[in-house]
């Protein structure tokens, strides 16, 4: 039996288009199809595999506006992220395009003959992709696993799968062998779980919630099978005061309302110093209410709807019974808004200071000193990102090696670069993604020694 699904705009809550969600027996088809096309990718020359990953790019590349427009109107995302999401594909495939040519082990001194490691593929590799950002995650995925000799079954999320079913579509218009990399569209509790369970899946790489990568690492558990989790986030961007309080506060919307703080790594708690507290909300409040919050139809939009109803409500829920200090605006026609809004907080305690809302919501804390900058900032299960403004260049790097987080910027808010490693702490993640290491990750290292 087989389900359509109906992709939503979530500007204007209309349908754009109907799914057939993959069933179970699908999801073995594609794995084992996945399996059979295993051999001749991995045996590829190195150069060949190279080839065809840059003219995937390249294919990426001539369909950007295409594969934007499609994210504009599946995920609310503005045009300006979703063309910039679209080049990042591309991007992280011409990087990865150069590993299959570097992707080498070593020699290491032995007595009676010579020891050499390789870096071996793993075989078929599973990628569970979410709905926030549903292009890069799959390529951050997709393009290591690819240049490292594994073939590819990715899953993206149920509310988006379109811009997944057409970069599996110009992965064959570029050249890609058949069932070298297969999207499978359907629900996680079908095939999201089958890449767990399935015993020729031998990696799962997850991005999605704590809650569902914890039972993802305890399915792998059963057959000792390797895991990349990416998980949730409350990350902190810690202001001193002898920062430039003015452009700290210019640029915190930014770092949380980015995709409707629809994002992993969003600054969703701001800890100021105390005696630059008013000075910041007083300059925060003007650059939130100047937020142009539109349909992202509209080129100027700077921040779009909510990915669905039920991800609405959530963050409503988050604010019931809340004193918002100030918010900026939201369109109130149809469509899942929310508008840009800053609670300020007392009590560490709250729930809107310590759980993940995935929504434009930022809580605001004042500190006393850098110990309890660093206490506030690590009260927390999660460790993903965090950013820190000072003009004192060596509390920039005590902070940032104090912080508890993976990926850290100081005065920025810079996070995800290709070619940079990225993940997580404590509950946010295992494993790290990205940078010039992550084909190592999709592989299994060798050793072989040989008597002369
Ligand atoms: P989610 O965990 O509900 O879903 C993520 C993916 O997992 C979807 O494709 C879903 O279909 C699938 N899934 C659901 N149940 C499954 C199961 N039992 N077995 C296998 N797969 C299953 O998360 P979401 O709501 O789509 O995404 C939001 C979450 O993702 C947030 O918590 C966010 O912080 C996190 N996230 C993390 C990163 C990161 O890099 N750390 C990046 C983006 C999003």
């Amino acid at each position: 039996m087989t389900d359509l699904f109906t992709v939503i705009n979530p500007a204007t809550a209309q349908p754009v288009t109907d799914v057939r969600e993959a069933t179970l027996a699908d999801a073995d088809a594609a794995i084992e199809a996945a399996h059979a096309a295993f051999p001749a990718w991995k045996a590829l020359p190195p150069g060949e595999r190279a080839a065809l990953l840059r003219r995937f790019a390249s294919v990426v590349d001539a369909h950007i506006d295409e594969l934007a427009e499609l994210e504009v109107r599946n995920a609310g995302h503005t045009w300006g992220n979703a063309r910039w999401e679209a080049g990042n594909v591309r991007d992280c495939l011409n990087y990865y395009a150069g590993a299959p040519e570097r992707l080498f082990g070593r020699q290491i001194p032995v007595a009676g003959g010579i020891d050499v490691t390789f870096y071996e593929p793993l075989g078929v590799v599973g990628i569970i992709v979410p709905w926030n950002f549903p292009m890069p995650i799959a390529g951050w995925g997709f393009a290591p696993a690819l240049a490292a000799g594994n073939t590819v079954v990715l899953k993206p999320a149920e509310l988006t799968p379109l811009t997944a079913i057409r970069l599996g579509e110009l992965a064959l218009e570029a050249g890609l062998p058949e069932h070298v990399l297969t999207i499978v569209a359907g629900k996680g509790s079908v095939v999201g779980e089958r890449f767990v369970t399935h015993p020729l899946v031998r990696k799962v790489c997850f991005t999605g919630s704590t809650e569902v990568g914890k039972r993802i690492m305890a399915g792998c558990a059963d057959q000792v099978k390797r895991v990349t989790l990416e998980l949730g986030g409350k990350s902190a961007n810690i202001v001193f005061a002898d920062a430039d309080i003015a452009a700290a506060a210019a640029s915190a919307p930014y770092a949380v309302f980015d995709n409707a703080g629809q994002d992993c790594c969003a600054r969703s708690r701001i800890l100021v110093e105390r005696s630059a507290y008013d000075e910041f909300l007083s300059h925060l409040e003007p650059a939130v209410t100047a937020l142009r919050v539109l349909d992202p139809g509209d080129e100027s939009s700077e921040m779009g709807p909510l990915i669905s109803a039920q991800q609405q409500a959530s963050v409503r829920g988050y604010l019931d019974g809340v004193d918002v200090a100030f918010a900026g605006s939201a369109p109130d026609g149809p469509g899942f808004w929310v508008p840009p809004s800053v609670v300020t907080v007392d009590d560490p305690a709250e729930r809107i200071w310590r759980e993940e809302v995935f929504g434009p919501v930022v809580a605001v804390m004042p500190f006393d000193d850098e110990a309890d900058a660093v206490a506030k900032a690590n009260d927390t299960e999660y460790g993903l990102s965090g950013s820190i403004f000072t003009n004192d260049l060596g509390r920039g790097l005590r902070v940032a090696r104090a912080v508890e987080a993976g990926n850290l910027s100081v005065n920025s808010h810079s996070s995800v670069r290709y070619w940079t490693p990225f993940g997580g702490y404590k509950q946010s993640g295992l494993g790290r993604e990205l940078g010039p290491d992550a084909p190592q990750s999709f592989s299994e290292l060798k050793n072989v020694y040989f008597a002369h």
